[in-house]
């Protein structure tokens, strides 16, 4: 069948940011909305076209499979449940069920819960973050945490329901289910929440006695969570569907490890690298030396410092780093050269110090003061 281009049909362009997109769908629905058009079916029409090119071109991933492919990539995705995908075969309260927030707050709520279905509706229950510390040893080898934390849970005795076993939630006749009460004037609707349900939309006269008629009930929980080797500070971690519960049977939320990898006195991360100083005497680097290093954990290397090596250079020991998350290879250990300055000294090694001083041609004062020498060998 033949089919408008979405872009065209919300009058975008294909570079448009969701927000544009959004604005866009927003004006058309205003103009084509079924309350401001009633029984007037070529509003309709355009008010589902609009909203299915919404429902496409506002969620990325939708998005991009239909600018690669195009409509045929939308078989299947496309609302109406069945994925029809032509705008006739969408049901108006699907579309409120879908889009009911935007409608919110065009409508004051009122669009979205008026046509609301029978009887308590599963909603999805909420996401939670929680955020681990780590220290950058175990972000290095990887580690397991004990998460801990109170959330909902679907409720053992009612399954969901609300309702005590063997009775159920009953549409609330005073609003016939829809949780308000409407008033015309003139071109606008107002609505009120129906008193006789808390504008709910349903009744449960017995309610469930374990979650007194909430479906869910809130209960402390404890897992144990594996943190994988090379995670990074700030790297999220997902643990699906264990958030809270959703609402009457709804969804559970996923819960969001953010992972906080503490700084380290001795080691730095820089990608897939560690990076340490090792601190060497004037000596030591002068003259060359081999010195025992030990990495972040506790593997020892004997590295060769060469004799002439200037403070700040990098010895490499690769593959001793960071294993990358992705492939098997790791990063590299970086060990950058620093010259350890004595603050005190005894008197003998003072001596020779001095005498060092004397041969290289450098007057180097010995009562804590300046070196006025080098100063003067560069200002002549
Ligand atoms: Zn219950
Ligand atoms: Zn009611």
């Amino acid at each position: 069948m033949n089919k408008t281009d979405y872009y065209k049909v919300l009058g975008v362009g294909q570079s448009a940011t969701t927000d544009e997109i959004k604005t866009a769908y927003r004006k058309l629905a205003m103009k084509y909305h079924p309350d401001r058009n009633p029984d007037n079916k070529n509003a309709e029409e355009k008010f589902k076209e609009a909203t299915e090119a919404y429902e496409v071109l506002g969620d990325a991933q939708k998005r991009s499979q239909y600018d690669q492919f195009g409509h045929a990539g939308m078989n299947n995705n496309g609302m109406g449940g069945g994925g029809h995908g032509h705008p006739g075969s969408m049901n108006m309260d699907d579309i409120f069920e879908n889009f009911g927030d935007i409608f919110g707050s065009m409508f004051g709520g009122g669009a979205a819960k008026n046509r609301r279905k029978k009887g308590p509706q599963p909603q999805a229950g909420l996401s939670l973050t929680k955020e681990i510390e780590i220290t950058l040893k175990e972000a290095f080898l990887g580690t397991k945490k004990e998460i801990a934390y109170h959330h909902y849970f679907c409720c053992d005795t009612c399954k969901g329901s609300g309702a005590r076993p063997g009775t159920s939630a009953q549409t609330c006749t005073t609003c016939n289910g829809s949780g308000e009460m409407h008033f015309k004037q003139g071109f606008f609707m107002y609505a009120q929440a129906c008193g006789a349900c808390s504008g709910k939309g349903f009744i449960i006269a017995t309610p469930c006695s374990t979650c007194n008629g909430q479906s869910r009930v809130q209960r402390y929980d404890k897992f144990t969570v594996n943190i994988p080797q090379g995670i990074f500070d700030n790297a999220e971690l997902r643990v699906s569907e264990k958030a809270d519960a959703g609402l009457f049977g709804g969804p559970a939320g996923d819960l969001f490890l953010r992972i906080n990898v503490k700084e380290d006195k001795t080691f730095k991360r820089d990608g897939d690298d560690l990076i340490c100083n090792v601190m060497l005497t004037y000596p030591q680097l002068t003259l060359g030396c081999q010195v025992d290093i030990e990495n972040i954990d506790g593997t020892k290397h004997t590295i060769k410092i060469p004799k002439g090596c200037p403070v700040g250079e990098k010895i490499v020991i690769s593959n001793e780093g960071f294993p990358k998350l992705r492939g098997k290879t790791r990063g590299n250990l970086i060990i950058i050269t620093q010259c350890f300055i004595p603050t005190k000294i005894s008197a003998d090694a003072k001596k020779k110090l001095q005498e060092y001083s004397d041969i290289v041609g450098t007057q180097a004062s010995g009562n804590d003061g300046f070196i006025t020498s080098f100063f003067k060998k560069f200002l002549g």
